[in-house]
């Protein structure tokens, strides 16, 4: 783990802001130019040295550097050190570099390979890693994708130097205030009873069970989780598979759960 410099932004007008991309698809890049009538207002905070996805130039030298993507290989994780060298505050950009993200599902499904298969299929990168494995983060930014909304009430917050606390209620409460139905009560696997809010119920709001993609929140366990189960008659077994889709449930998840359902069975 490198340990960096202090998490205080140099006080400047308009900060000099990278964007950076690790293995990730850039769909949490994109969501930067997302909500359109206040785009204008978000980016004139900054002054973009470094992003692909909007300009054609690129610096060594920016005060805030967010960084999409899991950590996949060494060249990465240098690039990564580097980035960290050079920024004051780091930004993980979305699930894969908070967690790993979807990545982190490559290694399980080796797993769940043949000894003769393995032979026929190119081999896989070692483990993917979120961002906090190998450097200090200064920032998470939850979600696959992060929403733009949250981006943009977190960014005054880097700017001023401002710790940013993120929501200890789940995304349950946000379907209760949305007045949706409850999944559960339908039969449909749903994690947003366990999953921090922030996300508006995004998945839930469309008829969607929740995939955990925003990490746990505090202080929740499995045995939580099979009592729900068990009390809503959905299976535990498909909870579980989503639990492990994003990484975020990680320390969650049992052993043996873990062997069970990071088989590639998805
Ligand atoms: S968190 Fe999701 S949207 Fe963001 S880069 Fe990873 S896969 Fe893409
Ligand atoms: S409902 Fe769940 S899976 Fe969907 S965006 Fe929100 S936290 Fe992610």
């Amino acid at each position: 783990m490198i340990r960096n410099k202090p998490f205080v932004l140099n006080k400047c007008v308009r900060p000099k802001v990278a964007f950076f991309k690790l293995t990730s698809c850039e769909g949490c890049q994109l969501q930067v130019f997302n909500r359109e009538s206040g785009v204008l207002k978000f980016l004139n905070q900054m002054e973009i040295v470094d992003f692909r996805e909007a300009i054609t130039g690129t610096s060594s030298c920016y005060d805030v550097a967010f960084i999409e993507g899991s950590v996949n290989n060494e060249e990465q994780k240098m690039k990564l050190i580097e980035i960290r060298h050079r920024a004051d505050t780091v930004v993980a950009l979305g699930s894969c570099a908070c967690f790993g993200g979807i990545n982190q599902l490559v290694a399980s499904c080796e797993k769940g390979i043949s000894e003769a298969d393995k032979g026929k299929i190119s081999p896989s990168p070692k483990t993917p890693k979120a961002l906090d494995e190998i450097i200090q983060v200064d920032v998470h930014i939850y979600g696959c994708p992060v929403k733009k909304k949250e981006l943009e009430s977190i960014f005054p917050r880097i700017l001023s130097g401002k710790p940013v606390i993120h929501n200890k209620y789940p995304v349950c409460r946000e379907c209760k205030q949305n007045h949706n139905i409850c999944l559960l009560d339908l039969g449909e696997p749903c994690l947003g009873s366990v999953t921090r809010g922030g996300c508006d119920a995004w998945c839930t709001g469309s008829g969607m069970g929740c995939w955990g993609c925003r990490g746990p929140i505090p202080k929740v366990t499995q045995r939580q989780l099979e009592r729900l189960s068990q009390r809503k008659g959905i299976d535990f077994d498909s909870l579980a598979e989503r639990m492990s889709c994003f990484g975020g449930f990680s320390n969650l998840l049992c052993q043996q759960t873990e062997d069970l359902y990071k088989s590639c069975q998805l």
